[in-house]
């Protein structure tokens, strides 16, 4: 049964008052379209062909603008998966111990077999306390959801939801069609604007309505223009809003773009590799939002080149507290280079929750440089995560 008292019920008209500018912004479009349609199509216009034309455009634009705007709202966000939920057991194991080092030595056990790879500023593997749970990379816990999202970007007020992996897609996708839908408006209803100032149209009602319109849709496509130019960015450089202000931190420290991979692969994370769905508000992200590729290969070959002769092992690098640095896939030639590999020490590991994890050092026949491989395969989805370094 539900918890009822004052708190519920406080909970209840909270919720309800979140809806109000979700609300706000449905009537505005109610009346865009009485605006718009009634008033200045089938009342103003005059020409046959104007008329017909701009209605079919118009309702082309309307229909997408809503469509995205709706799956923004209503596509449920996602939360991290099972794997990473802390057990009853390792729930009570880590109350039991006192707070800092001996906890993190728990959490670090917990996180081994998980796809990982940023820490808190301190170092720390992210716990969230609240939903208890180790953070997957790019969650972050939202306040007002209650809840830890999948690669949340923030929450927004205006479609009532957060927005993250699940519907980021959608709400770019409500950017570019209400920026649209609102210069289409301008475009159209800009010569009978000119007409209300010069005494042009008949003096009913439906003048005011076109006269508003005009400065309704303006005002929204400024705003609107610099939101979606600001998320235009932030997809080529693979960011969510949260990593812009505050970039991830992996084990060598923070890297506001160690989730890049190039202009080409960071738009396919998200629109997918079918370009025929790219423009309809149909979820075709890439990944399964809890694990995101990051090439880890080493940028100073100065600082962490092994000494000629020495073996590295998996072992020894796996006691290594920072054993790889983030570099975009773009920029690795160790990756595109086709010449052969010498494989030195392996291990493979099969994890309990479903992760294999495997190691190898290898080196190039022609070089001293020794590079350390590790992939950690999600045995249940086939996804896959790998570190490189030097
Ligand atoms: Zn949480
Ligand atoms: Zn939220």
């Amino acid at each position: 049964m539900a918890p009822s008292g004052p708190s519920s019920v406080k909970r209840r008209c909270r919720r309800c008052l979140y809806w109000i500018p979700v609300l706000f912004i449905s009537i505005i479009v109610c009346w865009s379209y009485y605006a718009y349609v009634i008033q200045l199509c089938i009342v103003s216009m005059e020409n046959i062909g104007e008329k017909v034309l701009c209605l079919i455009a118009y309702h082309f634009f309307v229909l997408l603008f809503v469509w995205s705007y709706w799956k923004t709202i209503f596509t449920l966000s996602m939360n991290p998966t099972k794997e990473f939920h802390l057990s009853y057991a390792d729930k009570e194991l880590l109350e039991r111990e006192p707070r800092g080092e001996s906890q993190q030595e728990v959490l670090r056990r917990l996180a081994k077999d998980l796809p990982v790879y940023t820490r808190t500023m301190s170092g720390a593997i992210r716990y969230c306390d609240r939903c208890q749970l180790v953070k997957p990379d790019r969650c972050h816990h939202c306040s007002v959801c209650d809840k830890c999202i999948l690669k949340m970007d923030h929450h927004c007020p205006w479609v009532n939801n957060c927005v993250g992996f699940s519907n980021y897609k959608f709400f770019l996708l409500f950017l570019a069609y209400s920026l649209l839908y609102c210069l289409f408006i301008v475009a159209t209803d800009l010569q009978y604007f000119i007409k209300f100032w010069t005494n042009g149209l008949p003096d009913t009602q439906a003048k005011f309505h076109i006269m508003f319109l005009f400065f309704a849709a303006a005002m929204f496509s400024v705003s609107l223009s610099s939101l979606f130019g600001y998320h235009c960015w932030l997809v080529c450089k693979n960011r969510s809003t949260l990593e812009a202000f505050r970039a991830p931190v992996f084990r060598h420290g923070t890297d506001k773009s160690g989730f890049s991979l190039g202009f080409d692969k960071n738009l396919r994370q998200i629109f997918g590799d079918e370009k025929k769905y790219w423009l309809l508000p149909i979820f075709t992200s890439q990944g399964d939002g809890c694990s995101f590729p990051t090439c880890l290969v080493n940028q100073d070959p100065e600082q962490a080149s092994t000494p000629t002769g020495a073996i590295v092992t998996a072992k020894s690098i796996e006691n290594h507290p920072f054993p790889a640095k983030p570099l975009r896939e773009s920029q690795s030639h160790l990756l595109t280079d086709s010449q052969s590999w010498t494989e030195i020490n392996g291990s493979s590991e099969k994890g309990k929750l479903g992760f294999e994890h495997q190691e190898l050092c290898v080196r190039k026949k022609s070089c001293t440089h020794w590079l350390y491989i590790s992939i950690k395969v999600d045995t249940n989805t086939g996804s896959c995560t790998d570190s490189f370094s030097s």
